[in-house]
Formats: C-alpha cells, sequence, structure tokens
C-alpha cells in the first residue's frame, strides 16, 4: 500500500483525490534516522481547498442525511486497515517509533476495532426524541429533539499515538454525519496518508467528506482553527496549542474541542503490595518513551517507604531500558525527535539544578543514531519544583513522598493538570475512596483499565474541554434542535 512512497512521497486527499505535491520533507524513523521518504508539504492553498471540498459534501451532497452510508464506509474503512494490518503496524513502529507490542493495543489494532463500535453506535443511536406535548403560554404544542452533524470538523491530531487519535476522531465525527479536514502531526504524515489511500481507494466514501492535509508548518493548523468555514475544531496536542486553537477559533466562536496534556499521578497507599505497585507504575511510566498524555509520571509513595520504593522503581526502569521498538518485548523505545529528545535533556538539567538526584538513567543513550533518552526516575523534589508540574513527555517519573491518604490526594490535585491518575492499595474501598477525590477524567485503580470504545476519556482543568470516545465523545460532533409544532 505504501508502494512508491520512498521515491514519489506520500499524497494529500482533497475532494477524492489523492494529490502529490512538488514541495515535500522528509519523514524519519527516530530509532535510527533513516528517512522513510517524503510526504506532500500542503501550502495554505492546499488547505484552502480542503476546506471548500469538505463544506461541499457537508452543504450539498447526501452525507449528512444518509446513515446506511455513513456505517457502510466505517466498516469499509475497519476492514480496509485490517487488511492491511502487517504493513501499518510496520510503518507505526518506524514512523512512531511505538514499541511493536502497543501495535496490538491502543496503537493499532483497538483504534481500528474501535470505528466498529462508531458505526454500531450510530445504528442505535437515538437521534430524534420526543418530548410530548405541552402548552407553554397556552400555546398547544408537540416538541421534538433532534440531533444533527456539527458541519466540517477540522481536527488536529500530535504524533504519539497517530492511529488512535487520528481515528478517534474520524470514526465518532463521521458516524455523527460531519464531514472532516485532517491536520496531522508533521513527524507522522505516512500514517495519516495511509488511511487517506484506503478511504479513496477501498471505501465508498464520496468526495470530500474526508480531507487530509499532510505538511511541515504549524500553521496550517492555525488557519484550519480560524477558518470561518469549519464549524468545529477537535484538537489533541499540547496545553499551550490548545490554547492558541482556542484564541483562533475565539473570532468565529466555533466550537472547541481539546485533548490536552498531563502530569498524572499513580498514588502508592500505604496497604499496597510496593513491590508489585512500583514496578507496575515503572512499566506504564515508561512505556513509548512515556509520551502518552494520559501516562502517569508523578509517583507518590508513602514517606516511610520512600528509601524502597526508589529501590524498585528504579531496578524495573534500568532493567525494562530504551531498546529496538521492532522488538516485540521492547516496552520503551526511542523519542521521536532531535527537539523533543532536547526538550527533555533540558528538563533533566533543570531537575538537576532544582535539587533532584537521578536514581537511574539522567541522560540520553550512548548511541549513535536515532533520539533515545534512558528511563529515568527523579527523586528530592517537591511537587513545586517545575520538574513535577510541568509535562515532560519523556522516560521520567518524579517520585515524591505523601504522608497518607489526604496529603496523596492533596499533591496528585495540586497540578495544572486533570487528565488521568491511577491508585494502589489493598483495601478496594479505601482505594476507590482515593479515585473518588482526584480531579482528572479517567482514574485507574488496582491497575484497572479505562481505554475502550465506551469510555470517554478527556481531562479537567488544563487537560481540556469535552470527552473523545464512549456516547460522550460521539456527542461532542452533535448538534441539538428542539422543534415545537402548533397543534
Ligand atoms: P503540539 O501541540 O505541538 O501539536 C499538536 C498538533 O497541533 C500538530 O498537528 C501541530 O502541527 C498542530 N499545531 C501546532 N501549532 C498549532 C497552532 N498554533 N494552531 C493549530 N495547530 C497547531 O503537540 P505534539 O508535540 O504534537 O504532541 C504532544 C502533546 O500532545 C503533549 O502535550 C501531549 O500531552 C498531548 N497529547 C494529548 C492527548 C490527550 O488526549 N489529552 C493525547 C496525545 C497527546
Amino acid at each position: 500500500m505504501l508502494d512508491g512512497w520512498a521515491e514519489r512521497g506520500s499524497p494529500l486527499l482533497i475532494g477524492g483525490e489523492l494529490v502529490t505535491c512538488d514541495r515535500r520533507f522528509d519523514t524519519i524513523d527516530p530509532a535510527t534516522e533513516e528517512v522513510l521518504g517524503p510526504a506532500a508539504d500542503a501550502m495554505p492553498g492546499h488547505l484552502d481547498r480542503a476546506i471548500a471540498a469538505a463544506r461541499r459534501a457537508f452543504d450539498e451532497s447526501g452525507w449528512a442525511t444518509d446513515l446506511t452510508l455513513r456505517v457502510r464506509c466505517l466498516r469499509q474503512l475497519q476492514e480496509a486497515l485490517v487488511r492491511h494490518g502487517d504493513e501499518l503496524r510496520d510503518l507505526t513502529v518506524r514512523e512512531a517509533g511505538a514499541p511493536r507490542f502497543l501495535t496490538y493495543g491502543a496503537q493499532f489494532d483497538t483504534p481500528v476495532s474501535d470505528l466498529a463500535w462508531f458505526a454500531r453506535l450510530a445504528e442505535t443511536y437515538e437521534w430524534t426524541r420526543d418530548l410530548g406535548r405541552a402548552a407553554p403560554m397556552g400555546m398547544d404544542s408537540e416538541r421534538r429533539l433532534l440531533r444533527e452533524p456539527v458541519g466540517v470538523v477540522g481536527a488536529i491530531t500530535p504524533w504519539n499515538f497517530p492511529h488512535q487519535i487520528n481515528l478517534a476522531k474520524l470514526g465518532p465525527a463521521l458516524a455523527a454525519g460531519n464531514t472532516v479536514v485532517l491536520k496531522p502531526a508533521p513527524d507522522t504524515p505516512w500514517c495519516a496518508a495511509a488511511l487517506g489511500r484506503l478511504l479513496v481507494e477501498e471505501t465508498d466514501t464520496p468526495p470530500g467528506v474526508v480531507n487530509i492535509v499532510t505538511g511541515r508548518d504549524h500553521a496550517l493548523g492555525a488557519l484550519l482553527s480560524a477558518d470561518p468555514r469549519v464549524d468545529l475544531v477537535s484538537f489533541t496536542g499540547s496545553t499551550a496549542t490548545g490554547r492558541e486553537v482556542m484564541r483562533g477559533a475565539a473570532e468565529t466562536l466555533k466550537k472547541v474541542f481539546l485533548e490536552l496534556g498531563g502530569k498524572s499521578a499513580f498514588i502508592v497507599l500505604d496497604d499496597a503490595d510496593l513491590g508489585k505497585a512500583c514496578s507496575y507504575a515503572a512499566f506504564t511510566g515508561i512505556t513509548h518513551a512515556g509520551q502518552g498524555c494520559a501516562i502517569t509520571s508523578r509517583l507518590l509513595v508513602p514517606r516511610a517507604r520512600h528509601d524502597e520504593a526508589v529501590e524498585i522503581t528504579a531496578r524495573t526502569m534500568a532493567k525494562l531500558g530504551a531498546r529496538d521498538p521492532s522488538d516485540e518485548r521492547t516496552v520503551c523505545g526511542p523519542v521521536i525527535s532531535a527537539r523533543q529528545r532536547d526538550r527533555i535533556e533540558g528538563y533533566l538539567k533543570l531537575a538537576a539544578g532544582e535539587g533532584g538526584s537521578f536514581a537511574t538513567g539522567g541522560h540520553r543513550s550512548g548511541r549513535d543514531k536515532g533520539f533515545w533518552i534512558e528511563p529515568t526516575l527523579i527523586t528530592g523534589l517537591t511537587n513545586r519544583s517545575r520538574a513535577a508540574r510541568e509535562e515532560i513527555f519523556g522516560p521520567v517519573l518524579v517520585m515524591l513522598p505523601h504522608d497518607g491518604d489526604d496529603d496523596a490526594v492533596r499533591l496528585a490535585n495540586d497540578s495544572p493538570y486533570g487528565l488521568s491518575g491511577a491508585v494502589h492499595g489493598g483495601d478496594p474501598e479505601r482505594a476507590r475512596a482515593v479515585a473518588r477525590r482526584l480531579r482528572t477524567g479517567t482514574v485507574s485503580v488496582n491497575g484497572g483499565i479505562w481505554y475502550a470504545a465506551d469510555v470517554p476519556f478527556g481531562g479537567y482543568k488544563q487537560s481540556g474541554v469535552g470527552r473523545e470516545m464512549g456516547v460522550a465523545g460521539f456527542e461532542e460532533y452533535l448538534e441539538t434542535k428542539a422543534i415545537a409544532e402548533g397543534v
């Protein structure tokens, strides 16, 4: 499916056509710095045509009202992704640096199968609701509620889980009857372009319903957010960029839906199995080199057992190490780019300057090629330090001692973010009580997995606005219309 891309480059998808670009940029394997090949580097004119095509498809085609067609196209896309699974799995490992084992879950298989969940939801959803007869102000009226698509969706996505995030936007947006312009991150253009090719060649999706505009310039995202022809912006990325998107969208007062950063806490209560909890925290904290927005990067442990917790966590992190992502046993691969590696190194220097010390790691790994940071455990900081407050987005955990359940909850909630969290404890009722007090969109108790198509995901505070996935995520892409008929 990717035949010829290494020479000709990946195309854009505009108005149902796969469009090659004279201007191109290289997409690279972060583990080796090897160039996979060029990707189309869209100009503002391409984006303009893509938005116009999406607008036309929404306003002038039957897409918004043809539920049967929409469901068929989603199922066709899912089947096509499964058919090309081996190639796309390899691509995800090479372009995103994703450890291969994750492609059997959140990096590929799960978001692909989740498309079927959205297709089924659209089939069974209560699109109209009868509110019955009433006589407000003495006028007998029959009232009905209609749920309708919002219109043209601008979807802006990051590189860390390219298929998961692209599909978690496309699935519900299309199921709801919207048309989409997808602007993926410059680091993973091929993962997005592959979707475009499958949509054109292996589904009945009408021209203009999905448009995919890859490009090196972040300004494409800013143009998409501000464009008056776009009705909703669905954004996943950093909190700083989320603010820009909201600002850009403000002029036309379009709906914004933001999935942003996090600095989530992993709380180990004093009745927990410390060995099990800390090993698990180490594993989850460095999975995909810590490049997951919901990763629990602050580890809160009972003060009395702090040193023991440091020893267990550091030992597990060092044993897992940073390794070749194509090996199925690898948990922590490379970070995405030189820029990201340098940014993480900047935080490691900052942490040392703030009085932190490294129980393991603390530096880049000694390879000649690729972008690698050794799994790092920082101790000796307080929750006020920048390394404990800001999102580092690398395989870096900060361990902080707590003085009991109330203190752990206070520390966990003392963050500008509120995306996720985890609680481990021996008494399930006590662990649940702590989970209920966390001001975050998702919490795992004793290893429970919240990630699934039917579970809404999103953040409190500066971690976002709105929810992705689940019925709540689907409804982000709907408007509500009330019709009252005089009788
Ligand atoms: P980023 O914010 O730099 O970029 C995200 C996307 O926004 C990219 O497509 C980029 O080109 C585009 N963009 C950049 N500037 C823009 C602007 N001014 N206007 C509109 N679009 C613009 O994020 P990233 O480095 O690609 O990804 C890492 C970040 O994403 C982390 O902060 C992480 O926590 C966050 N993230 C959040 C979630 C979530 O669901 N909450 C999921 C994954 C990643």
